[in-house]
């Protein structure tokens, strides 16, 4: 078995739900399979591991900090607890994010990148002001606008 460990320093953990759709993580499954990586020496290496054989782990850096006063159940300097929320994808859903991936690809190429508004990620963006002001369709002709309108669908469903 491997298990493959992303440090996160937010301040809150993720809940088992997310953790188990979460589009990140299902990536790091992808690459894990499928990827190539470069090692040390410079050559390329296929890791193969196939998605049975891998835990992936939000390892939340925060739960390493001791606690400043003492509560019911810790004493002061206990740490939080155990740092580890892992998750694992099925072949299945590997399967259904490189039907996605290929979508989104396909989006890439024909130059066609949909908002995706969050309230989480906007007021963070630095493209905020760009995507503002983007045109959504001026200028295009009704048969461009429907083509477009046909990948936001297609993006939205992989998403
Ligand atoms: S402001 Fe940024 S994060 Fe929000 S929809 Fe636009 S590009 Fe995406």
């Amino acid at each position: 078995m491997y298990e493959l460990l992303d440090f996160k320093t937010s301040k809150f953990a993720p809940s088992q739900a997310f953790l188990d759709v979460d589009y990140q993580f299902g990536l790091y499954a992808l690459a894990c399979a499928d990827a190539t990586f470069k090692s040390s020496d410079g050559t390329l290496r296929l890791l193969d591991i196939p998605p049975d054989r891998l835990k992936i782990t939000w390892y939340h850096l925060r739960d390493h900090i001791p606690y400043k006063r003492k509560t019911k159940n810790n004493q002061i300097g206990d740490e939080r607890g155990d740092p580890r929320r892992t998750t694992a994808r099925s072949e299945e859903q590997i399967k259904s994010l490189k039907q996605d991936l290929s979508k989104v690809a396909t989006n890439i190429r024909r130059g066609v990148f949909p908002r995706n508004p969050s309230y989480h990620t906007c007021p963070l963006c630095p493209y905020a002001e760009m995507c503002a002001k983007d045109s959504c369709g001026m200028g295009l002709n009704r048969n461009q606008k429907s083509q477009i309108q046909q990948l936001v669908q297609n993006l939205e469903e992989a998403a």
